[in-house]
């Protein structure tokens, strides 16, 4: 637990991923990397609100906090905002509001995240159609991940599902000390500009089983779920080398091998999924 700005009573509660951004010039440059759109803002995680003050001055917020202490302080320092309609604030587990979609107009994510449960926030944000563009705050380790390339080490179902919504970019690296209290890790903002939404959940499976054993085959993965022979000849029809490791195989060409191994299990049965 930590003060934050001699307020007593405030202490950043670890369970809750808080971690309160106070310098100036990183909220500022959040800001300028806002992407050109009239979409609403919607902010997960206002904390104490240094970040919804300024998004306020751009856009209309609807904004989602767990914690009720925090909440309390927020609709004290935005009364105006709240009672003019150009803040909506809803407190509780943003997870809890989720549905197909986390508000029913289309939207642009800003959000500082809590780093326990960011990966998940960004998943369903990608899935979410009503969400446009995501710019946030992660884990460095994190961000690094959705904006993997082909090749690199770090590439994986996050990068591509990430690349199969849209164009990703790590825009900035974040120190520990912007932060009170600071975190132990860097961090990073993340960019993606969707114009997609990930809607096969299949397609999310058929990742789960290619990186499976990410320094295995691309092929022995695979092979763990879908019938050996087919994945070969998919192989063969797109030419791929059999030893292929999953990193090494782009975004485009996993679309190729899904699409083929649905066809294929659809159609002639000989690319059955092993129970
Ligand atoms: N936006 C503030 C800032 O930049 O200083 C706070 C960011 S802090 C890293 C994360 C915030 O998310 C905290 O205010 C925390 O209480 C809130 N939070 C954590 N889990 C949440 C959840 N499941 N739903 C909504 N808010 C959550």
């Amino acid at each position: 637990m930590s003060k934050i700005n001699n307020q007593d009573k405030i202490v950043a509660k670890k369970h809750f991923g808080q971690n309160f951004l106070k310098d100036s010039i990183v909220l500022e440059k959040i800001i300028e990397s806002m992407p050109n759109s009239e979409n609403i803002v919607v902010e997960i995680g206002p904390g104490l609100g240094d970040l919804t003050n300024k998004l306020l001055k751009k856009r209309d917020v609807v904004a989602f906090e767990i914690d009720r202490d925090l909440c309390n302080i927020l609709k004290n320092r935005f009364k105006d905002e709240i009672k003019e309609k150009r803040l909506i604030l809803n407190c509780g587990d943003v997870l809890d509001f989720w549905k197909s979609s986390l508000i029913q107009k289309p939207y642009d994510l800003v959000a500082n995240l809590p780093y326990y449960v960011a990966t998940n926030i960004v998943l369903k944000a990608l899935r979410d159609r009503n969400c446009k563009n995501i710019l946030v705050m992660l884990q460095k380790e994190v961000a690094k991940k959705f904006a993997a390339q082909c090749g690199d080490k770090e590439f994986s179902s996050l990068a591509i599902l990430a690349r199969s919504a849209g164009e990703v970019k790590r825009v900035f690296d974040v120190n520990p000390n912007s932060f009170e209290p600071p975190p132990k890790v860097m961090s990073s903002i993340l960019f993606i500009k969707k114009d997609k939404n990930l809607e096969d959940i299949d397609f999310e499976e058929f990742l789960k089983a290619a990186f499976l054993a990410p320094r295995k085959t691309l092929l022995k993965n695979l092979s763990k779920k879908y019938d050996k022979e087919s994945i070969k000849n998919i192989f063969e029809k797109l030419n791929l080398p059999l030893n292929i490791r999953p990193h090494q195989v782009a975004t485009s060409i996993y679309h190729q091998i899904f699409k083929l191994v649905k066809r294929m299990r659809d159609g002639s049965n000989s690319t059955k999924e092993k129970p």
